[in-house]
Parts: C-alpha cells; structure tokens; sequence
C-alpha cells in the first residue's frame, strides 16, 4: 500500500479531472447490501469512485500502443514472465542504452520505466477517481444486463444480472496522478497522449457507460518539452 505521507516531497502531482458523459458501471463484482449483482464501487464516505488500479491499467496499455507505434520495442504486462526484464519469447531490440536504468539490471522498456515491473519499482501512482456530488443527491439506478456466450452470440440461459449505475448525469470525478522525482521526464508526454485517448472508464463501455473527458487543464498540467517529443519520436532510429 502507498501512503500519501509518504511519499517524496519532489514528486509532481497532476490533478485530473473528468466529467461523465454517461451513466457510469464500475462493479465491485461483489455483493454490498445492494440489490445489484454489479454493485457501483464506493469509498468509505459512501462517494462514487473510480479505482486509481484500473486507471493506471488503461493507461499503461494505451502508453504500450503508442510507444510500439513510435518504433520501440515493449514488453507484454501484465504477464509477469513476458515482461522487462525477462520478455520470454518476445522479439525485439532492447538492448538500446535508452533501456537501461541506473541502479537496476537489465534493460527496461519505456513503459516499464514509468509503471514498474517485478524488478522495477513504478515512478507513478494514481490516486482513485472520486465524485464529490454526496452520495445522498445521486439516485443509482439497477439496469439489467445477460452474459453473452461469445462462442455462439447468444445470450446464456440463468444469466440475467443486474447492473448498478450512476445517473446519467454530468458529474465530475476528480484525481491525480503522482509522478515520482525517477520517473523519466517524457513520461509526461506519453502519459499526456494516453489521457486523451481514454474515452470510457469502468465496465459496460459498448452499452453507452463509462463515457467522460478529461478537463483541458489536466491534460495542460501535463505539458511536456520540444526534447521530450523529440526524445519520444526516436523510437524508430
Ligand atoms: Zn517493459
């Protein structure tokens, strides 16, 4: 676990904010004293939240996509073995002296420089999505929903659930995210470009859930320089 406390003095901290453009479905997937089978999650406050553990998911995997598209080789997470600094069975050259980290073996791609693997402690942490409208103003709401056999598209027998959600209304989430002082200074961009590529938060995305956008001065708090592009941009050479 991560104590705000403790963390370094140094790190940089970006608010995030994010306003929902749709009804929202984050299921704990357990039961909570709600009728849902998918109950909404919230924090001990009773507020509506947005793990920090699948935000970072997301934008790990859309920071993979991009660096893979500007020609660096990435490892595979979340699987352990496929990851830096082991990547079994994985092609790719990484022995760029872009990959190695003072102070750790190996090489270590650019996304494993900014969100860990298991020899390489992550320089981000990201603080859950909150919603500060009380809990007593928001009305949930139980949509239903079926587990679809993939295989044969066809919704299975016995398997109606019901889904909890947010209103669909506007409201704002905010967050941040703590950049540790060693998390490389183009991080920002990627991380920047990743941002604004998530469109949708939580489960039920392909049913109209989960939709937002991300206030401009998150997305401005992570402004990076001309050398961290530039950096960035040699992927290929
Ligand atoms: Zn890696």
């Amino acid at each position: 676990m991560v104590r705000l406390a403790e963390l370094p003095q140094t790190s940089t901290s970006i608010p995030l904010k994010a306003t929902l453009a749709s009804a929202l479905a984050v299921g704990s997937g357990g039961s909570s004293g709600s009728l849902a089978d998918k109950p909404l999650l919230k924090d001990a406050y009773g507020k509506l939240l947005i793990p920090g553990s699948q935000l970072k998911g997301r934008l790990r995997h859309e920071c993979e996509k991009l660096a893979r598209g500007l020609g660096w080789a990435i490892c595979r997470s979340p699987d352990p073995e496929r990851m830096c600094p082991k990547r079994e069975g994985i092609d790719g050259h990484f022995d760029r002296p872009e990959y190695q980290v003072e102070g750790y073996a190996g090489s270590h791609c650019l996304v494993c420089q900014i969100f860990g693997n298991p020899a390489l402690p992550s320089r981000l942490w990201v603080a859950d999505l909150v919603c500060e409208v009380p809990p007593a103003a928001l009305e949930a709401t139980l949509r239903p929903g079926v587990t679809l056999n993939r295989r044969r598209r066809t919704a299975e027998d016995q398997r109606l659930y019901l889904i909890e959600t947010s209103p669909a209304a506007e409201l704002i989430f905010s967050g941040s995210l703590q950049l540790l002082p060693d998390c490389p200074p183009w991080g920002k961009a990627l991380l920047r470009v990743a941002l604004h590529h998530i469109g949708a938060l939580g489960g039920s995305k392909s049913a109209g859930l989960g939709w937002l956008h991300w206030d401009p001065q998150s997305l401005a708090a992570l402004q990076p320089n001309d050398a961290d592009w530039a950096f960035l941009a040699g992927g290929g050479s």
